[in-house]
């Protein structure tokens, strides 16, 4: 029986679980950060945590033992995607990374890329006056010192200060559909739309209608993916690479 590390916190990470759960020769582990405290749960065994950086994760992979690791993490994830090239790399243990591809503006898009959360804060002020922010709780203190600015922040869990001066929050976590979006955006008054390029279909009806209203999107590009990496962009594809590298002994 070979083990199977899946690094968690995405719907991609899920449904992975679920296509290699009792498959026989394979058993598996998802790992999760702990950010939220009612997280959705994958089947089979579930950790809960940090594992230390790299060299805790390594420790694990060695432990267990971890016969392949899917790193099936948000693609804005980037310390725990390079903690698991540098732990694999040190352990000789496959790695591959699960990432969905990114969105694709349409026309009738309004996208404005920016390469940084900061960015993103810098150019927002230009953009408009209130906004429906969707970066996620941990980004708020990029935003914090905008005063002119009025911001509808969605989050799963509450946001820690600090967080701009002007807000309501707004706790959700999706999936989402384009006409509930609308009537957000419209009665909030919402003239610009902040969002990472997370590419989730989960959370995509928000562009249909930005596109819809004529409301600008300030999109924050993706980190780079790992150099050197074997990467896929759907969950059957990655269930291929797995039965591929764990050969059951
Ligand atoms: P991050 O900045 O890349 O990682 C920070 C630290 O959190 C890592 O060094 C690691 O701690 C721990 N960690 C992260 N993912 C983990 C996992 N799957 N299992 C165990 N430990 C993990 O990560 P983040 O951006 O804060 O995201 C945290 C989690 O939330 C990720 O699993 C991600 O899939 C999910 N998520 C993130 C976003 C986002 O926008 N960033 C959105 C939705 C979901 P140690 O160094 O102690 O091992």
């Amino acid at each position: 029986m070979l083990t199977v590390l899946i690094l968690g916190g995405t719907g991609e990470a899920r449904r992975l679980a679920t296509a290699l759960d009792g498959l026989p020769g394979l058993s598996v582990i998802s790992s999760l950060a702990g950010r939220t405290s009612t997280p959705l749960l994958p089947p089979g065994r579930v950790r809960i945590g940090g594992f230390g950086g790299a060299a805790g994760l390594a420790a694990f992979l060695r432990a267990e033992p971890i016969g392949a690791v899917v790193d099936a993490t948000h693609p804005f994830a980037a310390v725990i995607s390079a903690n698991a090239v540098s732990a694999c790399t040190a352990t000789g243990v496959p790695l591959l990374v699960l990432r969905r591809p990114g969105w694709t503006a349409v026309p009738g898009d309004d996208w404005r890329h920016v390469p940084t959360i900061e960015a993103a804060a810098d150019a927002l002020p230009r953009l408009g006056r209130r906004a429906l922010l969707t970066t996620g709780r941990q980004t708020l203190a990029a935003f914090a010192a905008l005063t002119d600015v009025w911001f509808l922040v969605r989050a799963v869990e509450p946001p820690e200060p600090p967080v701009p001066p002007r807000m309501s929050v707004l706790l959700d976590r999706g999936p989402f559909t384009r006409d509930g979006e609308r009537a957000l955006i419209e009665a909030h008054s919402i003239d610009v739309l902040v969002t990472k390029d997370s590419g989730s279909p989960a959370t995509a009806a928000k562009l249909d209608a930005a596109r819809d209203l004529a409301v600008p999107v300030l999109m924050v590009d993706r980190p780079p993916v790992p150099t050197h990496t074997a990467s896929v962009p759907s969950v059957p594809d990655a269930v291929a690479w797995v039965t591929r590298h764990t050969t059951p002994r």
